[in-house]
C-alpha cells in the first residue's frame, strides 16, 4: 500500500498536493516555509510534517517539487536519514540530467528506487492534474508507481534511463524560449500597430500559429499582468541547464541565450517573480 509525502508547495507543488489527495494517496506534505503547509495540511486534512527528515520517515512514496538543482540535493540528502528502504523518490522539479544522476546515486546507496519526472503544463495543468510527465528512471519502478502520477499527470511517458526525463524537460524549456519570443514580440506588432488584442488573440488561437502560450498568457500580458505563473528566475535557470547541455553536445541554441539574457535584464528590472510572458514588457518598452 502506498503512503505518499509531498515536498515543495510553491505554484506547482499545491495543485500537486491537492490532486494527490482527493486521489487518496496523500499522507503527509512538508513545506520549507511551513506556513503554507499548515494551511494547506488544514485544508486537506494530512498530517504537516516539520523537515523532510520527519516526512521520509512515514511514507514510503515520496514526491518533490523544489525550485533549483542544489535544493533537489539538499533535500535528497536530508531524506537519506530517516527513508525507508524499497521507498521510492519522484522529482517533480526542473534540474539537470546530471542532478538527477546525483540523487538516484546518493538514494541507491539506501535502497530507494528514484524518477525524475519533470512535468510540463503550467499551474493550470498541476491544478487540474492535467500535467504532461517526462520519465527517467527505471521501467519497472514507473509501473508500480504509476497510479499515483496518473492523479497529476494525463501524459506520463517513460522516456529512458535516469536523466533522460530531465534532458526532455530540457527540450521542452528550449522551445518555450522560442514560444515565448515569438508571442511576444508578435503582440507587440500588433499592439504598436493598434489593433484591436483581444479579436487579436481571439482569431490567432484559432489557427495555425495558435499555441497554449498566447490563450494562457496572451491578454494577461497585453494589459502589462504578468501574475505568478511560471517564474522568470525559474526559467532562466532552465535555460542556463539548456545551453550547458547544449555546449556539452556542440550544438548552437541562440534563441536559448537571447531569452536567457532578456530574462537576466528583466530580473535586473525587478520582472524575476513575474511569469515569464513579462517578456512582453521588454518588445513593447
Ligand atoms: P515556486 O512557486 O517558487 O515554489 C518552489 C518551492 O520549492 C517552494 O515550496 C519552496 O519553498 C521550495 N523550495 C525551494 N528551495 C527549497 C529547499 N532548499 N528546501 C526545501 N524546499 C525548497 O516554484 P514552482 O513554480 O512551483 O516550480 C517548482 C519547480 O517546478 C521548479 O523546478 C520549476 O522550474 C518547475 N516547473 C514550474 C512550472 C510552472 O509553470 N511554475 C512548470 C513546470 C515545472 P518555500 O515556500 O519555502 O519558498
Amino acid at each position: 500500500m502506498f503512503t505518499v509525502g509531498m515536498i515543495g508547495l510553491g505554484a506547482m507543488g499545491q495543485g500537486m498536493a491537492k490532486n494527490l489527495a482527493n486521489a487518496g494517496f496523500l499522507t503527509a506534505i512538508y513545506n520549507r516555509t511551513i506556513e503554507k503547509a499548515q494551511t494547506l495540511g488544514q485544508e486537506l486534512g494530512v498530517h504537516v510534517a516539520l523537515s523532510p527528515e520527519e516526512l521520509a520517515g512515514q511514507v514510503n512514496v515520496i514526491c518533490l517539487c523544489v525550485s533549483r538543482d542544489e535544493d533537489v540535493l539538499e533535500v535528497v540528502h536530508a531524506l537519506t536519514k530517516t527513508i525507508q528502504p524499497n521507498s521510492v523518490v519522484i522529482d517533480m522539479s526542473t534540474v539537470s540530467s546530471h542532478t538527477a544522476k546525483q540523487a538516484a546515486a546518493i538514494l541507491a546507496c539506501h535502497n530507494v528506487d528514484f524518477l525524475d519526472a519533470p512535468v510540463s503544463g503550467g499551474v493550470e495543468g498541476a491544478k487540474t492534474g492535467k500535467l504532461a510527465m517526462m520519465v527517467g528512471g527505471s521501467e519497472s519502478v514507473l509501473k508500480k508507481v504509476r497510479p499515483i502520477l496518473e492523479s497529476m499527470a494525463t501524459r506520463i511517458v517513460h522516456i529512458g534511463e535516469t536523466g533522460s526525463g530531465q534532458a526532455t524537460k530540457a527540450v521542452n524549456q528550449i522551445m518555450g524560449a522560442g514560444i515565448n519570443q515569438a508571442v511576444t514580440e508578435a503582440l507587440a506588432f500588433a499592439k504598436a500597430q493598434n489593433l484591436p488584442m483581444e479579436k487579436i488573440i481571439d482569431v490567432i488561437s484559432g489557427g495555425a500559429s495558435g499555441n497554449w502560450f498566447l490563450q494562457h498568457r496572451g491578454l494577461n500580458m497585453t494589459k502589462g499582468n504578468y501574475p505568478a505563473g511560471f517564474k522568470v528566475a525559474l526559467h532562466h535557470k532552465d535555460l542556463a541547464i539548456c545551453e550547458q547541455m547544449g555546449e556539452n553536445v556542440k550544438i548552437a541554441l541562440p534563441l536559448t541565450t537571447q531569452t536567457r539574457l532578456d530574462y537576466e535584464q528583466l530580473m535586473a528590472d525587478g520582472f524575476g517573480d513575474c511569469d515569464i510572458s513579462a517578456l512582453y514588457h521588454l518588445k513593447v518598452k
